[in-house]
């Protein structure tokens, strides 16, 4: 079965923010002239065992069997508890609609159904970003996880899928 993941190169990664993908500083550390410093994206993880799922009263929110989190707005009555319920502050509040739903980084669900990568791995222009079935040793993750030291988010029981490799400096994230 397929398991789609965001694999991110920190080593590579140079900070630019977009919408569903807020990027934290971490750093400066240590003692001039011996600094650390790098970026550490963080959009939604698409958990192994999402919370946001779990509290959802309607099924608006749901995991697809290929490992992506989806929030079918059809089904959403914008009652927040996901936004709430998210370890990492990741979902969005959209009221500009007729009715108040949630947003958040969809991995572009749309263009992998398509066979196309996300946008933000196709247009990463550090190609800092990496996608691909972390179950198969030959995807561009799988290959980024075997070749460098890689850290997740704290898991609080969600099991966060997001990968990242870091190498150059001591991770110092949220593990
Ligand atoms: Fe849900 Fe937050 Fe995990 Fe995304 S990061 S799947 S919004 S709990
Ligand atoms: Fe589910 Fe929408 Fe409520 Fe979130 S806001 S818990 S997606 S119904």
């Amino acid at each position: 079965m397929t398991r789609n993941i965001i694999a991110v190169d920190l080593d590579s990664c140079i900070g630019l923010r977009t919408y569903y993908n807020k990027v934290l500083t971490v750093g400066p550390s240590g003692t001039y002239p011996d600094l650390e410093m790098y970026y550490l994206p963080v959009s939604c993880q698409h958990c192994d065992n999402p919370e946001c799922v779990s509290v959802c009263p309607t099924g608006a929110s749901y995991k697809r069997e290929d490992g992506i989190v989806l929030v079918d707005h059809s089904k959403c009555i914008g009652c927040q508890y996901c936004v709430m319920a998210c370890p990492y502050g990741v979902r969005t509040y959209d009221e500009s609609r007729d009715k108040g739903v949630i947003e958040k980084c969809t991995m572009c669900a749309h263009l992998i159904d398509k066979g196309e990568k996300p946008a933000c791995v196709k247009h990463c222009p550090g190609q800092a970003r990496l996608f691909g079935d972390a179950d198969d040793p030959e995807s561009d993750v799988s290959k980024m996880i075997a070749r460098k030291s890689t850290h997740k988010l704290t898991d609080v029981g969600n099991h966060p899928g997001v990968t990242y490799g870091l190498d150059k400096f001591s991770w110092k994230g949220d593990e």
